[in-house]
């Protein structure tokens, strides 16, 4: 049977939200893309740790960041990609669930090249409600955009359990 929800740390998240489903990791929308098109790669067990994933997860994860990252390169206009992890909550990790985070990268996006973590480390932090660089997307642009990238990747694909 579908799955009806997926988990990413302590938050659900709707399927409709995710642009793929493996039985070991999953693609994610994100609710605060420092740039459009940052996207991530999450494990279906939800542990905190990149070094608690087996090597059939970490095989399964980047993979996928592979496909994925093809593919946002071009629906972006992007040459380039930051692919990372932030590993722990000192390393700038707010979500304590294993994901890759994939960014379309092209020169001069930013103005200094490093600010790209920066951003991904503002991006996890949930500003006040009054902040004025506050920009939650709602649930249906966050659908529409899984649906370009389920599109681009050849499909939805079940668990396979
Ligand atoms: P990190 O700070 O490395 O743990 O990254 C957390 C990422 O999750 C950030 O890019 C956030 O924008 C993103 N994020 C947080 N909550 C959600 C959510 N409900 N749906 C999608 N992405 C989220």
């Amino acid at each position: 049977m579908m799955t009806q929800a997926l988990r990413f740390g302590p938050i659900s998240i709707p399927l409709s939200q995710a642009f793929f489903v493996s039985k070991l990791s999953y693609g994610l929308v994100n609710l605060k893309p420092i740039r459009p098109g940052h996207v991530l790669v999450v494990s279906r067990r939800p542990v905190a740790r990149f070094g608690e994933l087996t090597p059939d997860e970490v095989a399964d994860m980047f993979a996928h960041g592979q496909r994925v990252g093809r593919v946002i390169e071009k629906l972006h206009g992007a040459d380039a990609l930051t692919m990372c992890i932030q590993d722990g909550a000192a390393a700038g990790q707010t979500v304590p669930h294993v994901h890759l985070h994939i960014v379309p990268r092209r020169p001069g996006d930013f103005d200094d090249n490093d600010d790209v973590y920066r951003g991904l480390e503002a991006a996890g932090r949930q500003p006040r409600i009054d902040n004025p660089e506050r920009t939650p997307r709602t649930p249906e642009d966050m659908a529409a955009e899984a649906t370009i990238m389920r599109t681009e990747l050849g499909g939805w694909h079940e668990p396979a359990e």
